[in-house]
């Protein structure tokens, strides 16, 4: 009876962890994005679930075109964050989450597998697609990463897209943040110590893998960064090694989470390490990271990995994750919570 008892108990704990593992192994994707953690299931609605679909079908495709007219990965990593970017449904670019003093601060990064050069750009406020200049960055100078003014003034001599701060202004995470104050507020009436709360941190950073008909791969990230961080804080999407990173003897990989936890285990980075020196599988690596790792510590969060073959997975601890891929022939997933 209590082996029995116990082996109910193993196949329950297998389901559960199943069911939070992220996708299976897919051959032959040429692009896979992914979109953040996005809303509990219990909070989502039709209406945004209709409009997340909608956005990573139109990013998946358009840079699925670049591909099909000689675009190289780069190339359509940077076409499907912009769309995505562009999205205001997605925490990245239009439709970013506040920060504490109720400002909209972005990060990106992009990787090139093949010659390991990478970009980015961190808390811009002024860059309508942060993801470009990110690129810029890794293709016009000698540095890794720009930051604030800096990068704004230099994504304008780049010729990118300059806009108001309130183009990224959103009503749905306006009214996040003020509900967020109102908390803080009646905290505050009450004697209590404040601490910056975070409703919902994660809605929908943004990221991208690519590999093109020279095999070689690319990957990017982009992100509004945690809602209600404080001013000046930097996440991992912006960071190589943490949110993004792409080596052609492995894999690209884009994260989104728990930022702070992304940077602490170098997350992409230890992916690909342990595809390359442990000889383990993508999915493997994968899940080992976030399912055992990151989970171990409450770090929520999740990856998207395409290998140097073209075999594309996902590895997530939390309930869902805008995600999508397309093959070679064109065809397209989109998954939020299976
Ligand atoms: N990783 C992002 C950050 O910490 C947030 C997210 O992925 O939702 O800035």
């Amino acid at each position: 009876m209590i082996r029995w008892l116990l082996s109910i108990g193993v196949a329950i704990l297998a389901l559960g962890n199943c069911a939070s593992a992220g996708d299976d192994v897919i051959p032959n994707v040429v692009l896979g994005i992914h979109g953040g953690i996005g809303e509990d299931k219990k909070d989502m609605t039709p209406e945004i679930e209709a409009r997340v679909r909608a956005a990573l079908n139109a990013a998946l495709k358009a840079g699925k075109a670049k591909l099909d007219t000689g675009g190289t990965s780069l190339d359509a990593v940077e076409t499907a964050i912009r769309v995505m970017e562009d999205d205001s449904i997605l925490n990245a670019g239009r439709g970013a989450v506040f920060t504490h003093e109720g400002r909209n601060e972005l990060d990106a990064s992009i990787m090139d597998g093949k010659t390991k050069k990478a970009g980015a750009v961190a808390s811009v406020t002024t860059v309508k697609n942060p993801i470009s200049a990110a690129r810029a960055v890794m293709e016009k100078t000698r540095h890794v990463m720009l930051i604030g003014e800096g990068a704004e003034v230099f994504a304008a001599k780049q010729g990118l897209e300059i806009v108001d701060p309130s183009y990224f202004w959103t009503e749905h995470e306006w009214k996040a943040i003020l509900d967020i104050w109102k908390k803080e507020a009646a905290a505050r009436n009450n004697g209590q110590a404040v601490i910056p709360a975070i409703a919902k941190p994660h809605l929908g950073t943004v990221g991208a893998v690519a590999i093109d008909a020279q095999r070689n791969l690319a990957a990017g990230t982009s992100t509004g960064g945690l809602q209600n961080k404080m001013h000046g804080r930097i996440g991992d999407s912006p960071i190589i090694g943490a949110g993004t990173y792409a080596d052609n003897e492995a894999a690209a990989i884009s994260c989104t989470g728990t930022g702070e936890f992304f940077i602490r285990f170098s997350v992409s980075h230890e992916i690909v390490a342990q595809m390359k020196y442990k000889k383990v599988s993508s999915k493997e690596a994968a899940e080992d990271v976030i399912n055992r790792q990151l989970k171990e510590l409450n770090a929520e969060g999740a990856a998207i990995v395409l290998d140097k073959s073209g075999q594309f997975t996902t590895a997530r601890n939390s309930e869902g994750l805008y995600r999508g891929w397309i093959t070679a022939d064109g065809a397209v997933t989109v998954r939020i919570y299976e």
